[in-house]
């Protein structure tokens, strides 16, 4: 069965895709909910109702508790859903158990035979603290399994997911990320993010994604294990994780904890339920609260999930509009843990321009010392820096707008004009209306032209920089480029 992942808009890392398998299609980024095989509170086909396409659950559970009516259904009738199931191996609980007989071979056997149509290979999560030679071992059990798993069973109908592993030793992440591209796996998937997270080290997570995705094809879609905390989704889905599961939401509904799209609040302290979701219009809070355990648990889980989706959503939309930096800059302001990780993501520009577009429709705004390092502004400056070395050595700078009403004038003399960008510096006149440079808001009003600007104009290689003093100087200079012939183009 084929296996197919197909990008359709990207903005930074992330993108909005599509992911076909066994004869059905999600559109990412998406969210598998995973779902408990014995006691699910959201019954699986109000999840369906509700856009969830794809369920997550665990293989080993199944296998210990729901066996033979597994292999005699499959997991599709035995679930109750025909969406696409991922199934992830149960490693973890392989481990906690001590179930020495189970094997790659017999997890993968297993898998197969119940019809997953996405199966993660038998792993063994690093987890976080981790010492480094434990780590090591982590590594090299998974992709051992992982390699033997797709060498022997690569034909069977399921799409195997390599588990990169490593955890907070990101040498080991990518190295574990290298070695399964190289196997030939199609879908990834990193581990050990949840006590990350549960920490709040939003930072580490932000270079645990950065060390995967540097080792892997930018076509080769991520999952990322156990995230589903609506504060870090547009976080993890900027940094290139396609799709991601969790219980979060049933997890948290258990103990009263009600999700929002500045973090997660307690049910018990709330006077009004700040959502317009279905539970949310038919109950206050205080009803909410008397309700039996079990009965408040499943109407939690549900607005929870209505939360998560709608800010899959609100992602999807971003990418699809150019601005997913604003919507991450905007979630990271919720805490300071999330401030610390926008501040490490903009220290990865480089690596996040791959899926940004070169021209968006949208104008860029400027708010901080981070946003001055988005990758359009990189992008642009690098642009401007060339454009620049073929200019004359001597200019003058002006003030923004001054640039269109004598730039037919001063190109017919053969001058150069500079305008001052509060963003980019000094910005020959000719490109002052093209983006990024008319398109970029900055806080405030432009500074002043100042000795400052001069000496950015000078640093870019122009010994002789006039500046305009008061309404008098005009003084400009023979330009180069009269002698070389056209205007360079930034593009
Ligand atoms: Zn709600």
């Amino acid at each position: 069965m084929k296996f197919s992942f197909e990008v359709k808009e990207s903005d930074l890392l992330g993108r909005i895709g599509t992911l076909s398998v066994g004869g059905k299609s999600l559109e990412t980024p998406c969210l598998f909910p995973v779902i408990h095989p014995v006691s699910q509170i959201v019954p699986t086909r109000d999840l369906k109702q509700m856009g969830f396409l794809g369920l997550m659950t665990n293989s080993y559970i199944i296998h210990s508790r729901r066996k033979d009516e597994a292999l005699e259904k499959g997991i599709h009738d035995l679930l109750d859903f025909d969406g696409v199931f991922m199934t992830d191996s149960g490693g973890y609980q392989v481990l906690e158990y001590g179930d020495l007989e189970v094997g790659y071979k017999e997890v993968a056997t297993f898998q197969a035979d119940i019809c997953s149509d996405i199966a993660v290979t038998l792993d063994r999560p690093t987890g976080y603290p981790q010492k480094r030679s434990v780590a090591r071992e982590t590594v090299d059990y998974s992709l051992k399994n992982a390699r033997s798993t797709l060498n022997e069973f690569g034909e069977r109908d399921t799409t195997w997911v390599g588990p990169i592993q490593g955890g907070l030793h990101l040498d080991l992440v990518r190295r574990s990320a290298g070695a399964l591209e190289e196997a030939g796996f199609s879908f990834l998937a990193l581990g050990s993010p949840v006590q990350v997270m549960e920490n709040y080290m939003f930072a580490d997570l932000v270079r645990m994604i950065i060390a995967a995705r540097k080792k892997m094809r930018y076509s080769t879609p991520l999952h990322l294990f156990g995230a589903g905390h609506p504060l870090t989704m547009s976080l993890a889905v900027a940094l290139g994780c396609d799709t991601f599961d969790s219980a979060s939401y049933v997890i948290f509904a258990r103990t009263g904890r009600y999700m929002s799209r500045n973090g997660v609040m307690t049910l018990q302290s709330m006077k009004y339920l700040p959502c317009s979701c279905p539970v949310c219009t038919k109950t206050s809070a205080k009803e909410l609260l008397e309700l039996d355990h079990g009965e408040r648990t499943r109407r939690l889980a549900e607005h929870n999930l209505f939360i998560l989706r709608e800010e899959l959503e609100a992602c999807k939309e971003a990418i699809s509009e150019g601005r997913l930096w604003d919507l991450v800059e905007e979630r990271s302001m919720a805490h300071p843990r999330l401030r610390e990780a926008f501040v490490e993501l903009a220290k990865h520009s480089e690596q996040l321009s791959l899926g940004t577009p070169a021209i968006k429709e949208r104008g860029l705004f400027v708010r901080s010392a981070e946003d001055a390092r988005r990758p359009e502004v990189l992008s642009a400056k690098a642009r401007l820096s060339e454009v620049m070395s073929t200019y004359a050595k001597a200019a003058r700078v002006g003030h923004a707008g001054e640039g269109r009403p004598r730039r037919k004038s001063v190109h017919d003399k053969g001058r150069d004009l500079f305008i001052h960008h509060p963003v980019f510096g000094p910005v020959p006149a000719e490109l002052e209306f093209q983006y990024p440079f008319s398109q970029t808001e900055a806080e405030g009003t432009p500074p002043a032209v100042t000795t400052q600007e001069t000496s950015k104009t000078k640093a870019a290689g122009h010994s002789r920089v006039t500046e305009k003093k008061g309404a008098k100087t005009r003084k400009a200079v023979r330009s180069r480029r009269t002698r070389w012939g056209a205007s360079p183009s930034p593009r």
